[in-house]
């Protein structure tokens, strides 16, 4: 099989088999949603042999291919391509996601990220010589469709199934020269019940083997029965199965179901969910291939809503991914080089208020500060005695701290080193004081980094670790996610109480300030503890 790929547009975000009313309200809308779109039409549409298309609101009697030609070059006014394939088959790609392959008959295949199967449906006409010649002529089934243009005029339903008596009642509405042939090898007769009511109308019932259906293209005479006898007709009434036209769809493991009411069966179609959703995900149908009563203006509106549930699905999917980047690259060395790199100062340079606090009273001695951004922490503590270590994963920060560290005259106290805290071990270094100010980490990512400062600190020593409460986010001056941030209860599991003395575990508040005036209450989360000697 021949593999080729559309050059332009490797992978379409959707593809719409079956350039009817349905598909191409579909492409419609999804043009408009300036969606990359591909429709591929074998040109077959159900109602091609009739003059025109009746009901269709605004268009009212239009010929079935003029109202498609102005669909097609409407959709292609927004850029969707439209061209004349038959699609064989439709299978799920072998890449991560959702998306498909699809398969025209000459072995062309495209890709898309979402499938619109809008393939109508086939009429399975009855078994009787001049009904195919005939149809959607002389020959029909749908007076919504019909029965204006035939309004007055002598017909006969020839019953082939067992919904005839109301079929003959319903076109006997636009007309009262109605006659219904019954034979038994074609459809059972009407009942007692059934007769009585067509009598009370005035179609007259005829019980007789049925041959043909007669007449010259274009115009039928009438129904030859077997005696012999002609039944003339202006136009002839008959009922077919509807059979969704679903094959595209066998492989992907959609299958139409039958339809039956009151006891007949009607056809199948394939069963949706809201918007034409298929049991598949990635995979809708629209119009007659999911409903077999629905007309020209119907199947183009479900056209429509498939359209959007396709565009919704796909901003979902687009969103979900666009998160997924833009968490991973968040706590990510990049990101953080690209900010600091954007701003000639992050932080307030000021020491974290946290910090000073429990830092005061303790006896310098050495110093771990995780996350040291632009040094402001590791410069105070610098200040005050300490012999600091600095780690950052940042070049762009280390090197704006060392800088200003050397303004100072203290980098003789401080050791800048950049690495990344989630895979660092101290080693056997031991620090007097670790301290992490407003480091946060995605999926509870802080208990392990806590538990990884933990064993850096020296017996006697102590951790102090502070961060951001999570009813914060409520105040506007934080973004992310509740699991991002964290309790001091959130951080216990990642101290062993035989080896740890729990000081302070609580939430203190304090005013934030943005551009100079109080912008809100604040919770800091802190967690001091001393390592047992
Ligand atoms: C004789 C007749 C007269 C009718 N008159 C009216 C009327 O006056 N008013 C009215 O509202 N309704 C009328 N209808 C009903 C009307 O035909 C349907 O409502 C309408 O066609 C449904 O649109 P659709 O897009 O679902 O299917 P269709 O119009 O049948 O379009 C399906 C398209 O998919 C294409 N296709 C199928 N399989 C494939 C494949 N594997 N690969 C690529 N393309 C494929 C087909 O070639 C076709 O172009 C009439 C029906 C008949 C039979």
């Amino acid at each position: 099989m021949e593999t080729t790929r559309d050059l332009d547009y490797p992978t379409y975000d959707v593809v719409v088999v079956g350039g009817g009313a349905a598909g191409l309200s579909g492409a419609l809308a999804l043009g408009r949603a300036r969606r990359r779109v591909l429709v591929l039409d074998a040109g077959e549409p159900r109602n091609a042999p009739a003059h025109g298309v009746h009901g269709y609101l605004g268009r009212e009697g239009i010929p079935p291919s003029d109202l498609l030609a102005i669909a097609r070059a409407e959709v292609e006014g927004y850029g969707v391509r439209v061209q004349t394939a038959r699609v064989r088959t439709a299978r799920p790609w072998d890449r991560p996601g959702t998306g498909f392959v699809v398969t025209s008959d000459d072995g062309h295949e495209v890709e898309a990220r979402r499938l619109l199967v809008a393939t109508g449906l086939v009429d399975d006409l009855p078994d009787l010589f001049g009904v195919r010649e005939h149809w959607g002529s002389g020959v029909l089934h749908c007076p919504y469709c019909h029965g204006w243009e035939v309004r007055d005029r002598v017909l006969v339903v020839v019953a082939t199934s067992g919904l005839a008596a109301h079929q003959a009642l319903l076109w006997r509405q636009w007309t009262d020269r109605v006659t219904l042939v019954a034979d038994p090898a074609l459809a059972p007769p009407p009942g007692d019940t059934d007769r009585e009511r067509l009598e009370a109308r005035g179609v007259i019932v005829v019980d007789a083997p049925v041959e043909a259906v007669e007449g010259e293209p274009g115009a039928v005479r009438g129904v030859r029965l077997a005696d012999g006898r002609l039944l003339e007709a202006e136009a002839v009434v008959v009922a077919g199965r509807m059979r969704a036209r679903a094959d595209v769809l066998a492989d992907l493991g959609v299958t139409p179901e039958e339809v039956e009411r009151a006891g007949v069966l009607l056809g199948s179609q394939v069963p949706t969910g809201p918007m034409g959703a298929t049991s598949v995900p990635g995979v809708w149908v629209a119009g007659n291939v999911a409903d077999m009563v629905a007309q020209v203006v119907v199947a183009a509106g479900a056209g429509l809503q498939a359209g959007a549930g396709i565009n919704a699905d796909l901003v979902e999917e687009e969103t979900a991914a666009a998160v997924a980047t833009a968490r991973a690259k968040r706590f990510e060395q990049p990101w953080w080089d690209e900010r600091y790199t954007a701003h000639d100062a992050v932080w307030s340079g000021h020491v974290n208020p946290q910090l000073a606090a429990e830092a005061a009273d303790l006896t310098p001695g050495r110093a771990l500060d995780v996350g040291a951004g632009e040094g402001a922490d590791a410069l105070w503590l610098a200040s005050r005695g300490w012999q600091v270590t600095a780690l950052d994963f940042s070049t762009v920060a280390l090197r704006r701290a060392a800088d200003r560290a050397a303004a100072e005259g203290l980098e003789h106290r401080i050791e800048w080193r950049r690495a990344d805290v989630r895979g660092w071990e101290p080693g056997e270094q031991r620090w007097d004081l670790v301290t992490s100010q407003f480091l946060h980490l995605p999926d509870g990512g802080m208990v392990d980094v806590v538990r990884r400062l933990a064993g850096a600190v020296s017996p006697g020593g102590t951790l102090l670790v502070v961060g951001h409460h999570p009813d914060d986010l409520g105040t506007g001056l934080r973004h992310g996610r509740r699991e991002w941030l964290f309790t001091p209860e959130d951080l216990l599991p990642a101290l062993d109480p035989e080896q740890w003395k729990v000081e302070v575990a609580e939430v203190r508040a304090r005013a934030e300030t943005r551009h100079g005036h109080d912008a809100a209450t604040v919770g800091d989360s802190v967690l001091r503890a001393r390592r047992r000697t």
